[in-house]
């Protein structure tokens, strides 16, 4: 049977290119989770993805009624879940004031973060029942979350202090929008989002890799970050690296190119593939941090 995988965001940018170059396989059936179901069909129609490849279901990752929606649609569908692709994003770095989700966080770090963390607890169980060879879930994270990086340097740097806004719940009212209480900044807030998003990563790999056979990982486009558990390489990788390369640089970027690129920015090659791995800040693989992130996640979430 054909692989099932679920991009969210797939209405445009790297979640159409992720679509389009899946779908085209012809091994994966594509279920494009998106806000705007218009936009996303047509997105589908203009990128020319089969008919039969494809699947538009609403999901607002703003409200976690919508997305327990989405997950309820999906599970009635009675399609077999073998990837999950958590790819959408909001990034407001020009904003003044924040914006807030339909539950009241801080938009970037609702969308980006709650949002994805509320629907892949919801679909574990489904991954888990999966009996596809590989399944896994992957979460788009960025080299600007990563202060171990020279991007990941420009200020304002993610730092998610001692959390204690998103334990406040980032509503701007009794708490501060920003996750360690600091003043609202967008630009920050989207990079703490990717630091929530690749600890969430290591967070799940340890507390569900064994039972559940699923991999976990964070990705970044155009290189892997992983937490070196996953060194192998994957196959979906290989086929997601293509397309976001090739989407990100407006132009196919050649091996040897990207090698220098590469070791400007201190990341190392896996030499078999075409793919390389990154070391990831302090904070964004502390393990304790990572627990704490999780923890808090869940109460604001619901799940706990
Ligand atoms: P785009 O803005 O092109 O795509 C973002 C997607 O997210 C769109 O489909 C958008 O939907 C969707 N989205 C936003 N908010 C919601 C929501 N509330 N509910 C559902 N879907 C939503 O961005 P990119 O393709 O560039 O980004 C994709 C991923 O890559 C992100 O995770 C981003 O952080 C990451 N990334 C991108 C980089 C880049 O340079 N572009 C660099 C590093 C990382 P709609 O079409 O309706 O607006």
């Amino acid at each position: 049977r054909k692989g099932n995988v679920i991009i969210t965001g797939a209405s445009s940018g790297l979640g159409l290119a992720t679509a389009k170059a899946l779908a085209d396989t012809g091994k994966w059936h594509i279920v494009m989770a998106c806000r705007n179901f218009l936009k996303a069909e047509r997105a589908a129609k203009s990128v020319g993805i089969d008919r039969e490849n494809y699947t538009v279901m609403h999901l607002d990752l703003a409200s976690f009624d919508s997305i327990r929606q989405f997950a309820d649609t999906f599970q009635r569908s009675d399609r077999p879940l073998d990837a999950l692709v958590c790819n959408a994003a909001v990034y407001l770095p020009t904003a003044k004031d924040p914006s807030y989700t339909a539950e009241g966080f801080e938009l970037s770090v609702g969308t980006n973060h709650l949002g994805h963390f509320l629907l892949s607890r919801l679909l574990l169980d489904d991954l888990k029942k999966s009996d596809y060879p590989s399944k896994r879930l992957i979460i788009v994270g960025s080299i600007t979350g990563n202060t171990n990086t020279l991007a990941g340097n420009v200020p304002p740097k993610a730092n998610l202090g001692d959390l204690r806004g998103l334990a406040g719940g980032l509503n701007g009212l009794n708490s501060s929008p920003m996750i360690d209480g600091g003043e609202f900044d967008g630009a920050k807030a989207y990079k703490d989002s990717k630091v929530c998003n690749m600890l969430t990563m290591q967070e799940f790999h340890r507390r569900y890799h064994e039972e559940t056979g699923i991999t976990f990982a964070s990705l970044y486009p155009g290189c892997i970050a992983t937490t070196g558990l996953f060194r192998e390489h994957i196959p979906l990788f290989r086929l997601l690296f293509p397309p976001f390369q090739k989407y990100i640089t407006k132009g196919y970027v050649s091996e040897e190119e990207s090698r220098k690129k590469a070791r400007t920015v201190y990341w190392s090659w896996n030499k078999n593939s075409s793919s390389f791995e990154n070391q990831l800040s302090k904070e964004a693989s502390d393990p304790e941090k990572a627990r704490k992130v999780c923890e808090v996640s869940e109460k604001l979430v619901g799940l706990a």
